[in-house]
This record gives structure tokens, C-alpha cells and sequence, in this order.
């Protein structure tokens, strides 16, 4: 099969893009006969959810799908500091969403806007000349793909751009017993190279941490404790209704573009290593990174050479400072002594986006160094 633009990943990088490439192909009055379509191995899209389900204030307000996938508002953010009387972060706004809806009510946009989207279908190899294999024998050749599948990104991966950094999390939910409009973050030498959270979500909550891949083993018995101290608060209850997880990216922005052959690759979301390192955020930036991916091929096809360039440039813009911030901040609590649970109270504030500390001027050379 030989397509225009092959999108892999139907996560909201893959059809955010997928939307605005389809827009652009089915544009009245511009025919362009150019064929868009989406593989995604689940066979249900947004199913299984590995999600905490917040998204922070900075996804347009206005967007569609958000506000009909939202569940609930939250207004601020309480952080514990080991076991310290907690600090409360006001104007910390953002919505829970349903991440099963929300992914897709994506899909079906894409689908509306002409986009074809196939589910069950896994993407097995890569060749260098840019030819797709996958699991149920097909293979493609496109003249461009997106690479939106996620942080182990197999598009990623042939044109050299790996998340090396990750994080491992596990996530359970329980009933939320009273009505809660806070995230809830629990800083502490118990999680290292992560942290806990309680997101509220209507009558649910989510609660969930992660940690540096060596101490995946730690990831059980922290959120039993972690879920046996909140439960004890009478604001949770002690029965589970479901477990999630899944990898992190945490090293930071990976270059979004590369060439297989005479096919043009860009990356999107996790696959570009657009998640907040220190917050695990990554719904935002996944579903922008997926709007520009899409406008970038849209406009490379029609004859713009400097769009993949342009496309590197507006995530630089976009996120490259807060996420220096944020790798930069990992990196000093690793050498402080995060992967031992060394870290002193003030150390754990100093990497973690409610402290004042946080946000200190940096200077990447001299204090990465
Ligand atoms: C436990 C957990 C909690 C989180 N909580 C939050 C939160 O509260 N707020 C927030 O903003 N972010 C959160 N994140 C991060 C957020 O989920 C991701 O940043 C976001 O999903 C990235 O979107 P994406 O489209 O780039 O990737 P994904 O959502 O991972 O989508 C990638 C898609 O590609 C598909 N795929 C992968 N490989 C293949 C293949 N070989 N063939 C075909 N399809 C493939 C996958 O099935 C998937 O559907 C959390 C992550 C985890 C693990």
C-alpha cells in the first residue's frame, strides 16, 4: 500500500494529528486525493487507560473534546512533603478528564475529518528504506509518517531517537468518598525518582506513583502504603477497582524529525519525549505536538520544505525551556542522592513545581555540570 501521511499510535499525539492532516486533505475546493491512515495495535481506542487523567490548565481552554470529556474542575494542588503538614498551591487549575473518552472522542474527529483509522493492528518493523510491516502481514510504504506510538516508539527507534529515561508507574482506583477539587502530590524518599498522587475524579480516585526503572520492585508496596494512608483519612476507601501503569518519558525533548529513504518521519508526544520529566505530563503537549505534526506534513506534501524544520523550531518554542527546567532538575536529585532516598526535605521541594525553588534561574552549563 503506498500512502501519503501513515500515523502510528492513536493515543492524542497520533489523532490530533490525524485530525488536522485529514482537515487539510479533504479541504473543499482542494481535492487533494491525499490518503491519511492510522494504525493503533488496541483494538478499542483509549483502552486500556494508562492514566492519571489530569490535564493541566495550559490545552486550550476551548477545546471540544476536553470540556466533553471533562469530569470534574480542580482548582489547586496540596503537596505533602514526607509526612509535613501539607502546602497548598492555589489558582492550580486543570480538568480530570476520562482518558477512555477523551482519547476517543480524538479518534472519531479524525475519523469525521476523513482519516482512516485501524485498530488491532500493530506496527512490527521498520525498514531503513521506511517500509511498515505489521501484525497482520501488510506492508506500507508512505511518503510520510508520524511516529505517535507512545514512549517506546518503534518509529522513534529507526530513526535513532530513543527515550532512554524513563519512569515506572503503577496506579490504582478506589471510590472517592467525599466531593475533592485538588491534586494531591506526596513527595518522599519512599518514591525515588518520582512521587505520589491522589487525582480526584468525580466519585473516583486515582492513586498512583512512579520511580526510577531499578526500583520497579518498590512500586507494589509504596502504593499499598500510600493507598493504606489516605484510606486511613477516611477520604478514600480501602477496595480497589482497577490497576493501571506504564513508562514515563523523562529525558526530555528527543529531535522530532528524521528520514527512512524517500520517506519524511516526525515524532509526536511521547514518542518525541515531550512529557514533563518531573510531572509526568504529557496529554498537553502530546495533543499540540500532534496538531503541528499534522500541519507540518499537510504543508510539506503540498510543496513547503522548511515545514519539518519549522515543526522542530515550534517545540522548541513550545516546551524546550520547561523541559531543560524539568531534566535539569532530575538530574539534581539524582546527584543529590534521589535512587538512595537521601534526599533532604529541601531537596525534594527544590524539584517539585509547587516550591518557589523550583523555578530558580538556571544556567543549563554550568549547573548541569
Ligand atoms: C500511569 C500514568 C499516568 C499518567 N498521568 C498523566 C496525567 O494525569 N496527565 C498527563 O498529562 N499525562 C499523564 N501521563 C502521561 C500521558 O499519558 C502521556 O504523556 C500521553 O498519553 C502521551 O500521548 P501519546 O499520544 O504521545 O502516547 P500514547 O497515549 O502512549 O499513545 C500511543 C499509542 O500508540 C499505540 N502504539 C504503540 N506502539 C504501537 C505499535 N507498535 N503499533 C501500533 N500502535 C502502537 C499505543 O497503543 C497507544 O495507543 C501518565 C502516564 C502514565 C503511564
Amino acid at each position: 500500500m503506498q500512502l501519503d501521511v501513515a500515523i502510528i499510535g492513536l493515543g492524542p499525539a497520533g489523532a490530533s494529528a490525524a485530525i488536522i492532516a485529514a482537515q487539510y486533505a479533504n479541504k473543499a475546493g482542494q481535492k487533494t486525493g491525499m490518503r491519511v491512515v492510522c494504525f493503533e495495535k488496541k483494538a478499542v481506542p483509549g483502552h486500556p487507560v494508562q492514566c492519571a487523567e489530569f490535564i493541566p490548565a495550559m490545552l486550550d481552554a476551548g477545546d471540544l473534546v476536553m470540556s466533553e470529556t471533562s469530569v470534574q474542575r480542580i482548582h489547586e494542588m496540596i503537596t505533602y512533603v514526607e509526612s509535613d503538614t501539607p502546602d497548598l498551591t492555589k489558582n492550580f487549575s486543570g480538568h480530570m478528564i476520562d482518558r477512555r473518552a477523551f482519547d476517543a472522542a480524538l479518534v472519531a474527529k479524525a475519523q469525521a475529518a476523513g482519516a482512516k483509522c485501524t485498530f488491532g493492528v500493530k506496527l512490527k518493523s521498520v525498514g531503513q528504506d521506511g517500509t511498515l510491516v505489521f501484525s497482520d502481514g501488510q506492508k506500507v510504504q508512505a511518503k510520510t509518517i508520524i511516529g505517535a506510538d507512545g514512549p517506546h516508539s518503534l518509529i522513534g527507534k529507526a530513526i535513532g531517537c530513543v527515550n532512554s529515561d524513563i519512569v515506572e508507574t503503577r496506579q490504582l482506583s478506589t471510590v472517592l468518598r467525599k466531593p475533592y477539587t485538588a491534586t494531591d502530590i506526596y513527595l518522599s524518599n519512599e518514591f525515588p525518582g518520582g512521587y505520589g498522587w491522589m487525582f480526584p475524579k468525580g466519585d473516583v480516585a486515582n492513586i498512583g506513583l512512579g520511580v526510577y526503572p531499578a526500583q520497579k520492585h518498590l512500586l507494589k508496596p509504596a502504593l499499598e502504603n500510600l493507598h493504606a494512608r489516605i484510606a486511613a483519612t477516611g477520604q478514600v476507601g480501602t477496595e480497589v477497582t482497577g490497576y493501571t501503569g506504564g513508562a514515563i518519558p523523562v529525558g526530555g525533548m528527543l529531535k522530532p524529525c528524521g528520514v527512512l529513504g524517500g520517506t519524511q518521519v516526525l515524532l509526536a508526544g511521547d514518542a518525541a519525549g515531550l512529557t514533563n520529566p518531573i510531572t509526568g505530563a504529557g496529554i498537553a503537549a502530546a495533543v499540540m505536538s500532534g496538531r503541528l505534526a499534522g500541519e507540518a506534513l499537510a504543508a510539506y506534501l503540498a510543496g513547503e520544505a522548511d515545514a519539518i524544520e519549522i515543526y522542530a523550531e515550534d517545540l522548541q518554542d513550545l516546551f524546550g525551556a520547561s523541559l531543560a527546567r524539568a531534566v535539569l532538575r532530575r538530574k539534581q536529585l539524582f546527584a543529590a542522592g534521589a535512587p538512595q532516598g537521601k534526599l533532604s526535605k529541601l531537596e525534594l521541594c527544590g524539584g517539585w513545581i509547587a516550591y518557589e525553588d523550583y523555578w530558580r534561574p538556571f544556567d543549563l552549563k554550568t549547573d548541569a555540570a
